[in-house]
């Protein structure tokens, strides 16, 4: 009998993995609670790395599509010191692709293709080894039964409390996020600055990132130190007040530094969230999770690549038609919990140097991801 299979969640995880089985014939039930594909922006740019993000692509059979559309020169990476001295000026030498760039929606829009995604489908609740399989409860109120929910739906996951009491805790790090549009014509200074890839300066406890997207979008993401409630007293929705309240956090950067947030539009709030290093959890029969309902880390490059490798191996072992199904989920966990501890003890260290007391430890961070 054909298995009844529903992945939670169409972020870069869960449409990898709908997106393989499908390759192979076989299919699953996307539910995702947006809306509609575009019910919200969808994000900033995101850089695939060869033996992750981009082998799931493969997999896909979408890596030509990707490789026409991202962009190598994005990896280019500038460091500067607060005072706006250049530290690290690093290129991508020509046909350099370990790590392209591509807007997150680009992406999201590739992995979808003909997909059919059932939009404004939020879960609220999974329950495990009923009489009739794994029952899905939904936020309007139905209910229905699957063989296998994998369980796609990011930090705050819902299908999480069926396989672990795990939630993720603040890291004590806040990101503040703002964008700039059309970069080159409006602000060419600061197209300069940015150049074809990233900029970042590092500070004594705060960095302040840019990293330009596709057309002429530049995304700005002012990091810091601090506790949950630094904004007590401030309307995230006055951007002109958080603008006031950054520009005074960073008082003393260099001004073109400063420029980033003086010409940034609307501000975004982001304190990060983790959940503990080397999650587990003991097996529960017909339900998994994948992504960052499993592993939630700080954003350091590796969560969508790890999220969308995962959901391709794991529609490749069901789709390999495994006589033990269950089976196949139990080595698809033990593969995932070794391999994103590892990211999660090595992206939780960067955090912690990249921003921390003395600015050096970031620069020797990116010294050792990309010596000259
Ligand atoms: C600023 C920033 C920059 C980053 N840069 C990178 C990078 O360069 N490289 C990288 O690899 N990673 C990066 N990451 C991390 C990456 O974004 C995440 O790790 C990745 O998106 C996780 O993918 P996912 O599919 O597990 O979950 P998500 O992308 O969070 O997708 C979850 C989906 O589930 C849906 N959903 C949630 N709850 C429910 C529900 N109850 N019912 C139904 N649907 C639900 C959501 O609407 C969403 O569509 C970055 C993160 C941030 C914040």
């Amino acid at each position: 009998m054909r298995q009844r299979i529903a992945v939670v969640g169409s972020g870069p995880g869960g449409l990898a993995f709908a997106r393989v089985l499908h390759r192979h014939g076989c299919s699953a039930t996307v539910l995702e609670r947006d809306p509609a594909p575009d019910a919200r922006p969808p994000g900033g740019t995101l850089d695939l790395h060869q033996g992750l993000g981009q082998l799931a692509l493969e997999k896909a059979g979408l890596l030509a599509e990707f490789q026409a559309l991202s962009r190598p020169e994005g990896q280019a990476m500038r460091i500067l010191d607060t005072d706006g001295t250049v530290l690290r000026d690093w290129r991508p030498r020509p046909g350099e692709r370990a790590n392209p760039e591509i807007d997150r929606g680009q992406l999201r829009d590739l992995l979808l293709g003909t997909l059919d995604v059932q939009w404004g489908r939020g879960v609220t609740r999974v329950v495990p080894g009923t009489p009739d399989g794994v029952l899905v409860h939904f936020a309007d109120g139905r209910q229905e039964t699957f063989d296998l929910v994998v369980g796609a739906d990011g930090a705050w996951s819902r299908v999480r409390p069926a396989v672990s009491p795990a939630t993720p805790h603040y890291t004590g790090v806040t990101s503040v996020e703002t964008s700039l549009d059309d970069v080159d014509t409006r602000h060419p200074g600061l197209a300069r600055l940015t150049g074809d890839g990233s900029v970042a300066v590092y500070g004594a406890n705060r960095s302040l990132v840019a990293q330009r997207n596709s057309g002429g979008h530049v995304k700005v993401y002012a990091r810091f130190r601090a506790p949950l409630d630094w904004h007590t007293g401030l309307d995230p929705a006055d951007a002109e007040a958080v603008r006031a309240s950054l520009l005074a956090l960073f008082d003393g950067w260099a001004e073109p530094v400063l420029d980033l947030l003086r010409h940034g539009t609307a501000f975004v709030h982001r304190p990060l969230y983790v959940l503990p290093v080397s999650h587990t959890w003991t097996h529960v029969p017909g339900v998994t999770l994948l992504g960052d309902a499993a592993h939630l880390m700080p954003p350091l490059g590796a969560g969508a690549n790890l999220a969308m490798l995962e959901g391709a191996e794991l529609a490749e072992s069901i789709a390999a038609g495994p006589d033990d199904p269950d089976e196949a989920v139990r080595a698809f966990e033990e593969t995932m919990w070794a391999r994103a501890g590892r990211w999660a003890q090595i992206t939780t260290a960067g955090l912690e140097r990249l921003v921390s007391p003395d600015p050096a430890e970031a620069l020797a961070v990116f010294d050792r991801v990309q010596p000259s």
